[in-house]
């Protein structure tokens, strides 16, 4: 599991998840503790110098980035590539959050790096193949899409998250956990939680419906001897019993909770399901594509339809050695392999390695699969994909792709390590030295790497393969994967995301429908006054499916039912009624807030909340926002911790997008020489040093841009935009000079 360091809101949880010793006394330590950093990431592909592993650090010195960049450029890139690239993301970071939504959900990460003009339908840059390929395909091996198909906004902001580690040095960095998951996380959470009185019971929710008075009941189904509460007490394994509770809510995933919302009305986020999962909307770009209807399907069955479906695969496989491995000291993203292919050797990080003797391995290696669909170019599978071969074959394959990936040398005796296919040898692009000429003699031994070989591994089990025979494919991915298409986030089922830290005025957009009820500030919907939804697929600041996101919408899901606790007429009535049976029951007098005195927004009273200069780290960067009956959640919109360098120029950009004009940077064409020469014939020269200057100049002039105090006026906004143009326009030229006499090419 991988813990980027923008990660807060599981961070948060984390650290407020202590670890317990065995007399059940709290040990100080809390579950962020089990979190270590990986400090560093590889990409290893064949035609690069093998593996190339880069710090999840700002460079320590212009020699560092220097190599850096060489290292891109001798790997295929051209040097505008990144000039181009870097400009792109500048750029971004100065585009206000309301622009991003008007201008960049509709378009995807590949259509905004190039410069996508929706009027003309032309593209600003273009980018050698070899870049291209590597941005498209990146995507693909983090989070199973396209960049083609991946709206701008979440890869960008995502991306403007990930970026800040090569900048800054932050307190918190990438991380895994220091054992396995449920070791590390879920049981001393799970332990927690029933410390605070929670009670777990196993069970399945088979479907949601109204009764006849109009209230939720779900029904559910008890697994085998499981100890029972409530309803399920008297119920038998396996029946199915209706569930009662104030609120209920549905955290499963998106494809399950379409299902057992079925028999709901159409209103609100079950309305907004129907079909989300099971149904494949025509190629959005293509002409007329609104006319044709969109494809049923059942999505287990038939997940990654097209690249603009929706629901994608997104699973993997395990190897375990008997001997130690470790690739890198983080993860490893295998960027040409067919299949999309990253990885971690995740007992390197854990407190308890593996012990041959005890455990049965000494290491193993997590491989996720990015691309499912993708043929192989092993000619033994005949261009299968990975949904079209046996687990055996799923095995060999991936290790095939990662052992040609890290340039495995297969010995003149061939009988060793992976066999690497014709037209595809390790030797490639990266002719062995002592080999290159072709003449050694046989009795050289040639260096080779080998790789040990896995012992035994074990498939995700939501990959459910057709029967236990040898030769059984795939027919099912249980759980297939959200993936961000372009022009899908306003499909997201739900209210848009709300932070109790930035305020709680009300808003015109509450929801219209009688059946559905939110806080007069926003925030999620609850549904006949007890359901509420949460998972990734509602509507977060996070964006991306991950963890991070999934943790998000709980938190908003708690929050939303903190308020209706506190604010609707439903609840006040139905907290009198259980205060009247206490006090019968026990004859005290317990304190409640009378539904007179309760204000209709539990944070009015709190409105004078302190409130940091700059925000910063996880914990210490905004205010809690308490209500009556204690702290909402604290909720974190990733993109107001961007760099803040660039925020004066965001606010800029905002109020030019309320006057209806363009981006100041366009206005500015801090892009137009750039874009001229992205179409020329390719530069002959490439000189990393006058690079380098070029983008230091840019990230300068932004740092000196207008400061956040006093406010910043018009003119100094241009000015910084300005100065922006000219170190591009000074760098460029400088770049293109033809170099002096006696000055050899690419110094620097
Ligand atoms: C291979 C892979 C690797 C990933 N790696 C990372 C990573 O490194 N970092 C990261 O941040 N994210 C990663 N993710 C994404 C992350 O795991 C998911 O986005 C996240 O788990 C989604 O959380 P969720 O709570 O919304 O849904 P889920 O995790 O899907 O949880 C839903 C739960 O509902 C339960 N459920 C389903 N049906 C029912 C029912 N009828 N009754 C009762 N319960 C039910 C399921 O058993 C499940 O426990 C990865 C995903 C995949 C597939």
């Amino acid at each position: 599991r991988f813990f980027p360091s923008y990660y807060r809101h599981v961070f948060d949880t984390m650290r407020r998840t202590p670890i317990y010793d065995a007399d059940g006394e709290e040990t100080g330590r809390t579950v962020f503790d089990n979190v270590v950093s990986t400090r560093m990431h590889g990409v290893a592909e064949q035609a690069l110098h093998n593996p190339v592993v880069t710090p999840r650090l700002p460079p320590s010195s212009d020699l560092t980035m220097a190599r850096a960049f060489t290292r891109l450029i001798e790997g295929g890139y051209d040097w505008r590539d990144l000039q181009q690239f870097f400009l792109r993301v500048f750029r971004y970071l100065a585009t206000s959050p309301a622009r991003r939504a008007a201008e960049l959900e509709d378009v995807s990460w590949w259509q905004y790096l190039r410069g996508y003009d929706p009027r003309t339908g032309r593209h600003r840059y273009r980018y050698s193949e070899r870049f291209a390929g590597d941005v498209k395909f990146s995507a693909q091996v983090l989070a199973a899409f396209n960049a083609e198909w991946g709206d701008a906004r979440t890869n960008g902001s995502t991306y403007a998250q990930l970026f800040l580690n090569s900048l800054v040095p932050r307190d918190t960095v990438d991380g895994a956990l220091n054992g396995p998951t449920s070791e590390a996380w879920f049981d001393p959470w799970r332990r927690h939680l029933e410390a605070l009185g929670v009670e777990f019971v196993r069970g399945r929710l088979e479907s949601l419906s109204l009764d006849a008075r109009g209230r939720v009941r779900p029904r559910v189904s008890f697994a085998p001897a499981e100890a029972s509460v409530g309803a399920a007490a008297d119920a038998d394994a396996g029946a199915e019993v209706d569930v009662e509770s104030d609120y209920y809510v549905v955290a499963t995933d998106v494809v399950t909770a379409e299902q057992v919302s079925r028999a709901l009305p159409d209103v609100g986020v079950p309305g907004q399901l129907r079909g989300y999962t099971t149904r494949v909307a025509p190629d959005p770009r293509a002409r007329a594509s609104g006319e044709r209807p969109p494809k049923e399907r059942d999505p287990c069955a038939q997940p990654g339809l097209a690249p603009w479906d929706r629901l994608q695969t997104l699973s993997g496989i395990q190897y375990y050695f008997t001997c130690d491995v470790k690739l890198v000291h983080g993860h490893m993203y295998f960027s040409r392999a067919e299949w999309a292919l990253s990885s971690i050797n995740q007992q390197q990080f854990w407190r308890r390695p593996p012990r041959l003797r005890r455990d049965g391995y000494g290491a193993v290696l997590s491989v996720d699969i990015g691309a499912w669909d993708r043929p192989s170019r092993d000619p033994a599978l005949a261009g299968r994909s990975a949904w079209q071969v046996s687990q055996r074959e799923l095995a060999a394959e991936v290790w095939r792709q990662i052992s040609v990936a890290l340039g495995e040398r297969v010995g003149a005796d061939g009988d060793e390590g992976a066999e690497v296919p014709a037209g595809d040898t390790a030797d490639g692009d990266a002719p062995d030295e002592d080999t290159a000429d072709g003449d050694a003699p046989d009795d050289v031994v040639r260096p080779r790497l080998r790789l040990p070989q896995p012992t035994w591994f074990h498939i995700d089990d939501h990959i459910v393969y057709d029967d236990a025979g040898e030769d059984a494919t795939p027919i099912r991915n249980t759980a297939p994967f959200l993936i961000p298409v372009v022009g899908d986030w306003r499909r997201r089922p739900g209210a848009d995301p709300w932070n109790p830290a930035r305020g709680t005025g009300a808003r015109a957009d509450g929801p219209r429908d009688p059946a559905l009820w939110s806080a007069p500030h926003g925030g999620c919907w609850i549904h006949w006054s007890a359901l509420v939804y949460a998972g990734t697929y509602k509507r977060t600041f996070t964006r991306m499916t991950t963890m991070e996101s999934a943790n998000e919408s709980a938190r908003h899901a708690v929050n939303a039912i903190l308020d209706h606790y506190l604010m609707s007429a439903h609840a006040q009535r139905r907290r009198e009624a259980a205060l009247g049976r206490r006090r019968a029951a026990d004859g005290t007098r317990g304190r409640v807030t009378s539904p007179a005195d309760a204000p209709r927004d539990p944070a009015d009273a709190n409105t004078k909340l302190w409130r940091p200069a700059a925000p910063d780290e996880p914990g210490h960067d905004q205010p809690y926002r308490p209500t009556l009956i204690g702290d909402y959640c604290q909720i974190w919109n990733m993109e107001e911790y961007e760099l803040p360098e660039f925020e004066s120029l965001r606010e800029h950009d905002a109020q030019l997008l309320e006057m209806g004009l363009p981006h100041p940077w366009d206005l500015l064409g801090v892009e137009t020489l750039p874009s001229i020469l992205s179409h020329m014939p390719a530069a002959d020269r490439s000189s990393f040093g006058e690079l380098r200057r070029l983008l230091e100049a840019t990230w300068r002039r932004a740092q000196a841009g207008p400061g956040a105090t006093p406010p910043p006026d018009l003119r100094a906004h241009l000015e910084a935009l300005q100065n922006i143009r000219a170190a591009v326009e000074r760098e460029l030229e400088a770049l293109l000079r033809p170099p002096a006499p006696g000055q050899g090419q690419g110094a620097g």
